[in-house]
């Protein structure tokens, strides 16, 4: 067992955000790991869980924690919005003056949370709990260096990978609401805005019950997301790959011209013209799709829709619900 480095500041308020989307196997354990760590770092603490769309006993187990601690919270969406709309809602209701975030399947142990604390005490922000994926499908571990290069490549002073185990100040989640950004992945905007980020490694356990919620077709969702919300920079790659097939296109055109010319070779070739065809067509519909994915977003904002809704609040009794 992990020793909980004790840090008590009586007046600083906690708060955890937990998302949860069938997790009926992880919410009882969760509180009483969470409440031991919380209980020894803070004299004041709020826990909210955000029903994100349950459809199994997950909402029947948070009101029962409600009932018998008011110190837990729940927010209850109307439906599955994903794990981020759901941290969103959470921000939207959090008093305390550290928030912090953290899955509910216990793969982010809350005994690492006082290493966060500590870490952000030296100054910083924002502090995400990295890990390594290696027990992860290969997908995971792809997408998980991906992300890592797009955000040394797009914002260098970054020493970081992203997770969804963080602690940050509540001033930078009031920017964060105030930006009113429509990328449904929060870490996108959170690196933008400049705040001092830092990293710790923590430690990464087995999900204790149930499934990942992600599957490719999702992850690839989001990775599209923080890449757009980043950066025009598909755009660019876009216009450039356009340039640059046009150019040998124009060159080609000139060698066959000049072949056909002065030396009366034939224009030859059924397979190069299918494969020419079949080519350009693909980079088209590519940069085509890429383009498509920013107007989808203008769309999105256009229509102004809100990223959640909520059902039910339990144990909160004030009304600043914003979204
Ligand atoms: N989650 C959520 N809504 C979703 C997907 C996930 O609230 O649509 C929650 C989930 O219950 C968990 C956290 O987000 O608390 C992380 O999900 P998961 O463990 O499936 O992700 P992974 O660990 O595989 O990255
Ligand atoms: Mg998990």
């Amino acid at each position: 067992m992990r020793a909980v480095i004790p840090i008590r500041e009586s007046n600083r308020v906690f708060t955890v955000i937990i998302p949860v989307f069938n997790e009926e196997g992880n919410i009882k354990i969760l509180h009483e790991r969470l409440t031991k760590v919380l209980l020894n770092m803070a004299s004041s603490y709020e826990i909210i869980f955000v029903d994100d769309g349950s459809t199994d006993n997950t909402y029947d187990l948070l009101k029962d924690l409600c009932q018998n601690d008011d110190r837990v919270k729940v927010v209850r969406l109307t439906r599955n919005f994903g794990q981020h709309a759901a941290v969103l809602a959470g921000f939207n209701v959090a008093r305390g003056s550290v928030i912090i975030t953290i899955d509910a399947d216990l793969q982010n142990p809350p005994e690492e949370i006082p290493r966060l604390l500590n870490k952000m005490d030296e100054g910083y922000e924002v502090v995400f709990g990295i890990f390594k994926r290696e027990h992860e499908p290969f997908y995971r571990r792809i997408g998980s260096a991906f992300t890592k290069w797009v955000l040394s490549r797009l914002l260098p002073s970054l020493p970081t990978n992203l997770s969804g185990f963080r602690i940050l100040r509540s001033f930078v989640v009031d920017e964060l609401k105030a930006l009113g950004e429509r990328s449904m992945f929060i870490d996108g905007p959170l690196c933008w805005m400049g705040f001092k980020i830092a990293t710790v490694d923590v430690k990464r356990d087995k999900r204790l019950a149930g499934k990942s919620k992600y599957n490719l077709f999702k992850l690839i969702n989001y990775w599209l997301d923080l890449v757009i919300s980043l950066t025009n920079l598909p755009l660019k790659i876009a216009m450039l790959s356009g340039i640059i097939l046009g150019l040998v296109g124009l060159l080609l055109a000139f060698i066959y011209l000049v072949g056909y010319l002065l030396k009366g070779y034939p224009v030859q070739g059924f397979a190069t013209t299918v494969i020419f065809i079949t080519v350009f067509s693909g980079v088209q519909l590519f940069c085509l799709g890429i383009i498509g994915e920013y107007i989808g977003r203008i769309n999105l904002e256009v229509r102004n829709k809100p990223k959640y809704i909520v059902r039910e609040l339990l144990n909160i009794h004030y009304t600043n619900h914003v979204k």
